[in-house]
């Protein structure tokens, strides 16, 4: 309590050499408010006792101020280093973006482009058409747009095909995908009146056509990213709908969720049709994410047949989701790479990560905790543990990848200590926390992050 009336006045801080230096290059207001942030934890800190006498002096508060300040400019937006294992970590930003994007967002973010230009005719241009044609050639499919995200193109296409109708969905498919996006709510949203068919577990094909009206509009079938019906179970597939559609003259919307353009059996032990399979079966419209097991920049795309898609450029809604030039850029080279499955499969990141294999974890895991042991001091230590990591991004969600983890250990550290100072530092490493041991999965670190994670580690030692 004492302490209380050792606090500087804010006039008298500014006064003082240290503060002073630092209003020459930064705004007074800044300084103000980092100077008042600063007093006010020292009062919190004489309030609660424990500081020492010598915090309330010039060179500790210049000095916390100077910090203080630091921390005000420093942007809220950052890079971490991913150590959780999850590969399409939506909080942490789903997918990194493959190095043939950083070329084209150099070129693209920083220079006028033909964004909505015809070079050729010299005329008013598509932003929509950068991308459609390379759409097209990947999938099959006859056209394709491009908006803000997954949730945009549902929302663009159901409007678009299906306001004031109905659609029909399966009770098994009537999903909410994280961040509330809830397809009964966007149909609400969209004006179209859900029609319910079948059961949470069991959809006949006879259920679609007996649902059918002078009222439907079209069959969705909504892609069950985030979880699993299993045992007694029946669903729709997409050639059956398909056939069911033609027969009662409405088109089928699919939302695959990811929506992955490279064939994963063999390599994942999971079997996802591709967006090309969905195409082959004749969908007529078929929505999915650019940042989940695509690997590219947050879009939503559409593909489908050409008077669907067009009804979708035409509507006024369009303006409204319309994605960026730095999106399309990114997109428009992370395509660039599936004309090449193989190259895809080495380039795009979230596709390495999810298909690296034991042995070259393992390989990875063990030059990691070698490289660590080397640069951080005695007191982390490093061991290796066999583990599994996670799709994420509310992708293949029974998916196991074993993995081979790196358990990193600090004397005088639990695990919860050592997660949360991590977490802290100002290049944040996020790991996990398992049977009271703190874990790093070498699947989603990246090689650049090496320099960083060491210096975070060693920080926890000092
Ligand atoms: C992820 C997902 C969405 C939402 O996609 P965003 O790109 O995040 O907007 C919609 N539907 C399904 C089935 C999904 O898996």
């Amino acid at each position: 309590m004492q302490q209380l009336k050792m606090i500087p006045k804010v006039d008298r801080v500014l006064e003082w050499e240290g503060v002073r230096k630092l209003l020459a290059e930064h705004p007074r207001e800044l300084l103000l408010k980092a100077v008042r942030s600063v007093l006010e934890k020292l009062r919190a800190g004489a309030l609660a006792g424990g500081l020492d006498d010598a915090a309330f002096k010039e060179q500790a508060v210049s000095a916390c101020v100077e910090r203080e300040l630091g921390q005000l400019l420093m942007p809220s937006l950052k890079r971490v280093i991913n150590g959780s294992g999850i590969v399409i970590h939506t909080n942490l930003g789903r997918s990194i973006l493959p190095e043939a994007a950083r070329l084209a967002l150099n070129t693209i973010a920083f220079s006028y482009s033909n964004l909505e230009f015809d070079l050729e005719a010299g005329e008013r241009g598509s932003r929509y058409s950068h991308v459609e044609a390379l759409l097209c050639e990947l999938t099959g499919a006859e056209a394709a747009i491009v908006v803000n995200n997954n949730a945009a193109a549902v929302l663009l296409s159901l409007t678009a095909l299906a306001a004031g109708r109905e659609a029909v969905v399966s009770r098994g498919e009537l999903v909410e995908i994280g961040g509330s996006f809830r397809i009964p709510e966007v149909m609400r949203l969209s004006g179209v009146t859900l029609r319910e068919v079948g059961t949470t577990n069991r959809t006949h094909p006879k259920d679609y056509s007996a649902a059918v009206t002078d009222q439907t509009a079209l069959f969705l079938k909504v892609h069950c990213s985030n979880f699993a019906v299993l045992g007694f179970t029946r669903e729709v597939s997409a050639e059956e709908m398909v056939a069911l559609g033609a027969a009662a003259g409405v088109p089928v919307l699919a939302d695959m969720g990811s929506g992955n353009l490279v064939d994963l059996t063999g390599r994942l032990p999971c079997s996802e049709p591709t967006v090309q399979d969905f195409v082959r079966a004749g969908v007529d419209v078929i929505t999915f994410s650019g940042d989940k097991l695509l690997g590219g920049p947050q879009a939503g795309i559409i593909v489908g047949k050409k008077k669907f898609i067009e009804a979708m450029k035409k509507h006024q809604l369009l303006r409204a989701l319309r994605m960026d030039k730095l999106t399309l850029a990114s997109l428009e080279a992370t395509l660039g790479l599936y004309r090449d499955e193989r190259v895809a499969l080495s380039e795009v990141p979230t596709l390495r990560m999810l298909t690296a294999t034991l042995p070259e974890l393992t390989a990875r895991a063990r030059k990691l905790a070698g490289q660590l042991r080397r640069r951080t001091p005695e007191a982390v230590s490093f061991r290796l543990t066999e583990g599994f990591s996670q799709a994420g991004g509310g992708t293949l969600p029974l998916l196991n990848l074993p993995t081979m983890l790196v358990e990193v250990a600090v004397s005088g550290l639990s695990p919860n200590d050592i997660e949360s100072r991590l977490r802290g530092m100002e290049i944040p490493v996020i790991g996990r926390i398992s049977k009271n041991a703190f874990l790093l999965d070498p699947r989603t670190i990246q090689d650049g992050d090496l320099t960083d994670l060491s210096a975070a580690l060693s920080a926890l030692a000092a």
